[in-house]
């Protein structure tokens, strides 16, 4: 029974692989993600409901346009297996199964998804234009908060701990639209900060200050091979690179999730 468990997960999660690689692409340009049709690249043919089912659309077509023939890029193809293979992943870390499947088991792994989807559009998006997506972070203290409501339910124990984070929560969030606007500051930090609470809710201590650290560590590297490089050529650097603008938001939420499913896989086994 438990294979047709992991198969609908399977499913879910090429599911939302798609919808990641498509609202990636349509959030920072401001357009709709679900009312809006796609189409083809080539041959601007809009797609049919037939075209747009992730994964077995690109099999059945044998990865070309219905319409053109043109060659799909299997880039998203590949991306929304991975999303897949990665939902089973945690599903199974958790150790559920259908003997255990009730409401709480159903609700940490949603909650897990709420959480992931914040990561993957945070990450995608600081990672293409180096900016975090504003709306984004209001979905991940929108989830954070209502994650904190269904743990303070379930155990009250920890209800100081969160406490802390809604106060953080508010400074940060404060601080952000009043001062920054008014001084016409990057606000850059202060996303980044607002994502490391969010991550805090969702995640541990522990797994946030690995992520935290191992960050750091990859932007020294970095920074010192861009040193090194200089050394060697003298060629004239771009903004980005003057400005060292690095995309620390991928960095910390790729380490946060890689700690994430390591720490769990490590209590499980
Ligand atoms: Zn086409």
């Amino acid at each position: 029974m438990d294979i047709i468990l992991y198969v609908i997960i399977f499913l879910i999660g090429i599911f939302f692989g798609s919808f990641y690689t498509l609202a990636v692409y349509r959030i920072p340009k401001g357009e709709d993600i679900t009312h809006t049709h796609s189409y083809c690249p080539n041959c601007k043919h809009k797609l049919g409901i037939l075209d747009l089912i992730p994964v077995f659309s690109y099999i059945f077509l044998g990865g070309k346009c219905r319409y053109c023939k043109q060659k799909i890029r299997p880039r998203y193809f590949i991306l929304e297996i991975l999303s897949g293979i990665f939902f089973v992943t945690v599903f199974y870390i958790m150790g559920i199964n259908y003997e255990n499947l009730n409401l709480n088991a159903i609700l940490n792994f949603g909650f897990f998804v709420l959480y992931f989807t914040f990561i993957v559009l945070f990450a995608g998006i600081d990672s293409e234009y180096r900016k975090i997506n504003k709306p984004v972070l209001m979905y991940g203290v929108i989830i954070s908060l209502i994650y904190i409501v269904y743990l303070c339910i379930i155990d009250f124990a920890s209800i100081y701990r969160y406490g802390i984070y809604l106060f953080l929560f508010i400074i940060l969030l404060l601080i952000d639209t009043i001062y920054i606007k008014k001084k016409a500051i990057d606000s850059y930090p202060i996303d980044i900060l607002i994502s490391i609470i969010i991550m805090l809710v969702f995640t541990s201590k522990y797994i946030v200050i690995n992520s935290i650290i191992t960050t750091l560590i990859a932007i020294a590297i970095y920074l010192l091979i861009e040193k090194l490089k200089n050394i060697k050529s003298k060629r004239k650097k771009t903004k980005k690179e003057a400005n060292y603008e690095i995309s620390i938001g991928l960095y910390l939420s790729i380490t946060n999730i890689l700690f994430y499913v390591l720490l769990f896989a490590m209590c499980e086994f």
